[in-house]
């Protein structure tokens, strides 16, 4: 077929919408309002002479340990294979300040085995705050492709495009494997339901969403544990996360922090300078008032 599904997924205020609205030409509305995004937002981009993707800007959302209506939005559309809009490639939009928090969103969408690319938008102030990466070894160990792009500055999105229309080529290997959360837990989950991804029946036992309620029923009511031992694993399986992150940013991103102090240091300098003025400026005051 000549047209490919895609999904924009991300935390808030990476800059989702602007990608966006620099892919499809259309201008949507920029700005974080919770409970108003709900909405899917949809738009055509055409990637050559033949081939169009359909986009979809889905609500914000820090994570898939769904806590609001907007995270269930993309949880529902990631686990339904039927639904009318599940995409042919997940694109996890990220801000390049914030990669470490940005990132235990992409590790979970990439456990959903869906071919998922890598957007890191915001290079534009890469260089003032002193970031490097090395795209070859991120790419190596996030097992997917990157576009570095400004959404801001139209940079990168010819690129992103080029890596949609080739979304075939991406790697759908999980980043980390359910599995190693609890061994005894998902073998037995595995034997159950040997058809299914085992972190797609991890987020039905654990999130409250709609997806396929029978099947659901079953899922739960031979695994159960309780609320507080769910909780507990989950912890783990965030823990987890985060160390695959750390281990991954180590080898592929290198921070100048006398560059981020700099202006931190300069702007601090302005503010001691500022408050120093307000205590002189009060003392006088002061020593006005009492002669
Ligand atoms: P969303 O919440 O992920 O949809 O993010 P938005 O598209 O609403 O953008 C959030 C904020 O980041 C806005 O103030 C944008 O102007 C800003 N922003 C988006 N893209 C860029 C970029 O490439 N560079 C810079 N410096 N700011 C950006
Ligand atoms: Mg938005």
């Amino acid at each position: 077929k000549n047209s490919i599904k895609v999904a924009l997924i991300g935390n808030p205020n990476v800059g989702k919408t602007s990608v966006f609205n620099q892919l499809t030409g259309l201008n949507q509305q920029v700005g974080n309002y919770p409970g108003i995004t709900v909405d899917k937002k949809m738009g055509v981009t055409k990637l050559n002479e033949t081939v169009k993707a359909h986009i979809i800007d889905l609500p914000g959302t820090y994570s898939l340990n769904a806590s609001s209506i907007d995270e269930n939005v993309v949880i529902e559309l990631l686990l339904n294979k039927n639904d009318v809009d599940f995409p042919n490639v997940a694109i996890v939009v990220t801000e390049v300040e914030n990669l470490k928090r940005n990132l235990l969103l992409f590790t979970q969408i990439k456990d959903l085995e869906i071919p998922t690319l890598l957007v890191i938008n915001m290079i534009d102030r890469m260089k003032l705050k002193g970031i490097e990466l090395d795209i070859p070894k991120l790419e190596r160990e996030l097992k997917t492709k990157i576009a570095l792009v400004s959404s801001r500055k139209n940079i990168g999105i010819d690129y992103l495009k080029e890596l949609i229309l080739n979304y075939k080529n991406l790697s759908t290997e999980p980043c980390l494997h359910a599995s190693s959360i609890d061994p005894d837990y998902f073998n037995k989950l595995r034997k159950a339901f040997p058809n299914q991804l085992l972190y797609k029946l991890w987020l039905v036992i654990t999130q409250d969403v709609n997806f396929l309620n029978l099947e659901r029923n079953a899922i739960q009511s031979s695994f159960t544990k309780t609320h507080a031992e769910l909780k507990k694993l989950q912890q783990k399986e965030t823990i987890k996360r985060y160390q695959f992150i750390n281990d991954t940013l180590k080898i592929g991103q290198r921070i100048d922090k006398t560059k981020a102090t700099d202006i931190q240091n300069k702007l601090d300098r302005v503010l001691t300078h500022k408050f120093f003025g307000y205590v002189i400026f009060l003392g006088i005051l002061l020593l006005i008032f009492q002669s």
